[in-house]
């Protein structure tokens, strides 16, 4: 069975990205398996171009089948910001508490009809050092006034989905799986991951 390295650190996400690739036939690892693993430092302008240096620069370096993704919240009345900034657009302390903050008082006049967001998520696949597949999906909603629910990470305590009138923080992992950025990009990936397997 291959080995198919997951080029992040962040915990939660890793959760999540496993979650979508059960199904494919290789032993699903991340960064903090590896001993001594490339740093990688995100200065893409655009999703798909840190997914496409992640995933490379690990592939280089481990000779094998990496899967990295880039992902992030853009927020229509703040001319797409934060975009690929989303993880330090209050500090680089990469606080979700003060990045949701920050959003909210950007927005603080902002009526609802303004407040469409989108969440974006870009997947790169890349083998013995070359990139073989790239993915980019998004979901659509709005910013809520508050933060609410404890669920997900990051801006999902502010993510309103308009059809359930709730943030994905309230509504949970089962709800977000079906709908999410991450969650179309990672199904196509996977599609992908099991033929290619
Ligand atoms: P990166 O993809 O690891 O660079 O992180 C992107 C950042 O975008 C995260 O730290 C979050 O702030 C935000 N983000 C990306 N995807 C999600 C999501 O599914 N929910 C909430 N926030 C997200």
């Amino acid at each position: 069975m291959r080995e198919l390295v997951i080029a992040t650190k962040n915990e939660k996400k890793l959760h999540e990205l496993k979650r979508y690739l059960k199904e494919v036939n290789a032993r699903v690892i991340s960064l903090k398996d590896i001993k001594q693993a490339p740093r990688i430092i995100e200065d893409g302008e655009t999703f798909k171009e840190n997914a496409i240096k992640k995933a490379l620069t690990v592939s280089k370096f481990t000779k094998g089948l990496v899967l990295a993704d880039d992902s992030g919240l853009v927020v229509k009345a703040l001319g797409s910001k934060p975009g690929v900034k989303s993880s330090r657009f209050a500090s680089p302390r990469k606080s979700d508490r003060e990045n949701n903050r920050k959003v909210l008082k950007l927005l603080e006049n902002i009526p609802s009809h303004k407040r469409q967001a989108k969440f974006v998520c870009a997947a790169a696949i890349a083998d013995k050092g070359r990139i073989i597949k790239v993915i980019e999906k998004s979901c659509s909603g709005r910013i809520a006034f508050e933060t609410k629910g404890s669920y997900g990470f990051g801006y999902d305590p502010l993510f309103l989905i308009p059809k359930y009138k709730k943030t994905f923080g309230a509504l949970g992992l089962k709800v977000k799986d079906k709908m999410s950025h991450r969650s179309k990009a990672l199904k196509k990936a996977r599609e992908f991951l099991k033929k290619y397997l």
